[in-house]
């Protein structure tokens, strides 16, 4: 592979933009990776129907779960970057998650009655994983699952739980063992969101959307034989799926549009009564951002053509990541900054910018500096597992 050309992944990426164009139902202009309005499911669980049927996703399962023989190991990645890049939907829900979790540790049963659905949208998934407690430490976990019979019996509450509104199951971290060490003792469920107990509260956030939720779970009874791997192993369930969310986040495809943006901005906007973009200092911060982009769409390509060459290091995803987030939210800070007072105006004002798009950005630029592992413990990783420097 030359560092971010090869004809397969080009080919592929054309063929997502052509699906896209076909079937992706309209989105809302919104930043990040956000929650579906009520009204845009139906149209989603099609377009998540599309791509696994088109075997865009889900490429990695076992072919008789619609998987491909040999895929290409950038596949899924440039799939969904290109769906980022082009502002398109991804598919709804955590189904890509989950169904890593089923296909490396279900049984037989589980894969047969859940991968066909998720590939098919009619199940959504969420991921039921971070307490108010338990986020980075997420194997400090403690809501409690009690076996009774046949059944395990849940107390405890789950938060930031994104699509749990949406959700038809949920992909459930609880501790079976109090008094084992810390990551021994939790066991992987599949919980049918619609199981009495089951109580979904959604959380109001800076951005004034609802994309995550609380989940509280009382006495809810899930089946043994929905236990996801074996009881008390879930840590090694979880690590299928976790590795999939960090090597996802950070590639950076939404950052040339906005830099595109940004530029456009600057030509609109004014300072001093003439437009921002004739000012040296402007034009000398927009060609800073454009270096720091490029920059990061090689380092991210780096690692794709390290891992490929399997001298990939444990740096590399939490390199990229932390690159991407800064830069993202560097760049829509000084865009909001170009805007001056006309900055605070939100989306539906006459005369807000590119219908508040800068503002949502601005906000939701936080998140990519928590979701999937907050910069802070990605630079620990990085001193301690890479760099090797004391704890
Ligand atoms: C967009 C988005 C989507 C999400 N979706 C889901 C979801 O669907 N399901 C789900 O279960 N969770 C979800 N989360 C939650 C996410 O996994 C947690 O926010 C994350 O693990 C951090 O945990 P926390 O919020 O509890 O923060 P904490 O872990 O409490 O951290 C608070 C602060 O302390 C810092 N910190 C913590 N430990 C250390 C350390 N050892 N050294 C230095 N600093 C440290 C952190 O960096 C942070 O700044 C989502 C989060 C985001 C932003």
């Amino acid at each position: 592979m030359q560092l971010g050309q090869d004809r397969e992944l080009d080919a592929l990426r054309k063929r997502v933009r052509e699906l896209a164009a076909q079937y992706a139902p309209p989105r809302h202009p919104r930043t990040g990776v956000r929650a579906p309005e009520p009204e845009q499911i139906p149209a989603l669980r099609k377009w998540t129907a599309v791509l696994f049927g088109e075997q865009l996703l889900g490429v990695n399962w076992p072919v008789e779960y619609g998987g491909l023989e040999n895929p290409h190991p950038l596949h899924e990645k440039v799939v969904t970057d290109e769906l980022v890049r082009i502002g398109a939907a991804g598919p709804v829900g955590g189904g890509l998650l989950a169904g890593a979790a089923i296909v490396a540790s279900g049984t037989k049963e589980q894969k047969d009655y859940f991968l066909p659905r998720i590939r098919s949208g009619e199940h959504i998934w969420c991921q039921l994983f971070s307490e108010p407690e338990a986020g980075s430490d997420l194997a400090g976990l403690r809501t409690r699952a009690r076996r009774e019979g046949g059944e395990f019996v849940v107390d405890g509450q789950k938060v930031w739980t994104t699509n749990a509104h949406h959700a038809d199951w949920g992909y459930l971290l609880a501790r079976t063992d109090p008094d084992a060490p810390k990551h021994a003792g939790i066991t992987a469920f599949a919980l049918d969101m619609r199981t009495p107990g089951v109580t979904v509260r959604p959380l109001r956030e800076i951005t004034g959307t609802a994309d995550f939720n609380e989940v509280f779970l009382d006495g809810v009874r899930i089946p043994a034989d929905r236990v996801i791997g074996k009881v008390n192993e879930g840590w090694a369930v979880t690590t299928a799926s976790l590795a999939l969310e960090r090597s996802s986040a950070g590639s950076g495809a939404s950052l040339f549009g906005a830099l595109n943006r940004l530029a456009r901005l600057a030509g609109q906007v004014t300072r001093d009564g003439r437009p921002a973009i004739e000012r040296d200092d402007v034009r000398q911060a927009i060609g800073g951002f454009a270096a720091e982009v490029y920059v990061n769409a090689l380092v991210s390509a780096y690692g794709d053509s390290r891992a490929l060459h399997g001298s990939g290091d444990v740096a590399d995803a939490p390199v990229s990541k932390i690159l991407f987030s800064q830069i993202n939210l560097a760049l829509h800070e000084y865009g909001m900054q170009l805007q001056g007072h006309d900055g605070v105006r939100i989306e539906g004002d006459a005369k807000v910018h590119d219908d508040g798009w800068w503002q949502d950005a601005f906000l939701y630029g936080r998140a990519f500096t928590i979701a999937g592992g907050t910069n802070e413990v990605l630079r620990n990783l990085i001193a301690e597992r890479a760099l090797g420097l004391p704890r």
